[in-house]
């Protein structure tokens, strides 16, 4: 058999722990015995990381805005027990934030479903994906404390000198607490391309929420930068694809989110992205069954899975024991990102052959073989508990039938 010829290269970042051992068993048993493989390769494991003074994650991303297809493997974000562990020079930003910062873009994250694990919400059907805003409001805050007399007022200086004041609350008979926020239009205009190009891509609608009705020239402003893009950038091409933009008071999204099928994009706020994406990854089912994808607003893509390293299997596995890891949203990782090579090259063999191993993969859970993260949430009768690399021989095996 000939194998699939690829003409761009993929940049693939490899990782750490588990995800590491998991990324070269999807390799060898499910993507090389078929495609010509051709990557550009970079080796986020933190071990490398440390070795090149991170310069590795930066050259990567760089990569990525060249080629535009990025394939990443999960890396560990060090903190105070890794730096001992790894004996690293510093503390290494994360990774993902470093990658983001680069790429300016949006994380998009999808559930898998497969029958036999229903969703907490029966009736979504359909995945829903969230969009989250990473930048500014409460995470890029100041806060303090103001004692009982304290006056507490806004001030922007502009840059000739002028400020303009408000207050935000007279503390007179009590003390109190403040915050300041802020955002910037650019990340913001930023934000809403990443979505509407995702609209696009996904050929599903855009929902986008905030509490305008409250916030009045805060979240108004998004508000009204998402309408201006689409109206002047957007509108004609969602026509032609018929699907739909629409904007919403967030309440009323949560609700019409519960009631709803799934299959569409839900873009939320940074603060809303972030407690709404855990609610409908554990609605879903399984974090190892969500994916992820930051899209920059210049149409550069990465895939990932959205769990981490799975470190406790990893100390399993170096035990010399077998562990139970889920390898599905990294498989879905290559396939993204390898459909999207293939749509960018226009060859087409390579988007069926993603398209194959992702029904090889869903088959395998649906005839009843699953890890054990899965195992646990099953409502199948004759449910098989396998082993990480059991798991994807059983993949390979009803990809090998697809494909004959
Ligand atoms: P994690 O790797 O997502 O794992 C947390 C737990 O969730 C696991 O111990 C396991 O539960 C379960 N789990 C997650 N993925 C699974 C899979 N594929 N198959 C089976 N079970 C799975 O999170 P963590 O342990 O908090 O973080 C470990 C490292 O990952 C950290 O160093 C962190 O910095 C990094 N991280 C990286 C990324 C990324 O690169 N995108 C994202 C998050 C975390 P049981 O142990 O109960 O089986
Ligand atoms: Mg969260």
């Amino acid at each position: 058999m000939n194998k699939i010829q690829m003409k761009t290269p993929l940049v693939e970042m490899d990782g750490d722990e588990m995800t590491r051992i998991i990324w070269k068993m999807i390799k060898d048993i499910i993507i090389n015995p078929y495609v010509d493989l051709k990557t550009e390769y970079y080796d986020l494991g933190l071990e490398n990381r440390n070795a090149t003074d991170d310069q590795v994650t930066v050259d990567s991303a760089n990569a990525t805005k060249k080629y535009g297809v990025a394939v990443k493997c999960a890396t560990i974000t060090p903190n105070a027990d890794r730096v001992k562990e790894y004996n690293l020079k510093e503390m290494w930003k994360s990774p993902n934030g470093t990658i983001r910062a680069i790429l300016d873009g949006t994380v998009f994250r999808t559930p898998i479903i497969v029958k036999g694990i229903t969703p907490y919400i029966p009736t979504w059907t359909k995945p829903i994906t969230i969009a989250r805003h990473a930048y500014g409001d409460v995470y890029k805050n100041i806060e303090m404390k103001v004692a009982k007399g304290g006056k507490a007022e806004l001030v922007c200086t502009d840059d000739k000198g002028n400020e303009n004041r408000s207050l935000i609350f007279d503390f007179k008979d009590t003390d109190g607490i403040i915050q300041g926020l802020h955002n910037k239009d650019n990340s913001i205009q930023s934000f809403a391309r990443c979505c509407f190009n995702y609209a696009l891509d996904t050929k599903q609608d855009l929902w986008f929420s905030s509490k305008d009705t409250i916030s009045k020239t805060y979240d108004h402003r998004f508000k009204d930068i998402f309408q201006e893009i689409f109206e002047n950038e957007y509108k004609t091409k969602f026509e032609q694809l018929g699907i739909e933009y629409f904007y919403t008071l967030i309440d009323d999204a949560v609700a019409r989110v519960i009631r709803s099928n799934g299959g569409y994009i839900w873009a939320c706020k940074n603060y809303d992205g972030d407690v709404m994406s855990d609610m409908v990854a554990t609605a879903y089912g399984s974090l190892a069954m969500m994916t992820s994808v930051l899209v920059s607003p210049s149409g550069v893509y990465e895939y990932e899975a959205a769990h981490g390293t799975v470190q406790r299997h990893y100390y399993k596995h170096l035990k010399g024991e077998k562990t139970s890891t889920n390898s599905v949203a990294t498989i879905f990782a290559w396939t993204g990102a390898l459909k999207k090579r293939g749509e960018l090259d226009n060859i087409k063999e390579l988007c069926d052959f993603a398209n194959k191993v992702e029904k090889a993969t869903i088959q395998t859970i649906e005839n009843g073989i699953m890890t054990g993260d899965m195992a646990n949430l099953s409502t199948l009768p004759n449910k098989k508990k396998v082993n990480t690399e059991e798991f994807l021989i059983e993949v390979g095996k009803n990809l090998e039938k697809l494909i004959k």
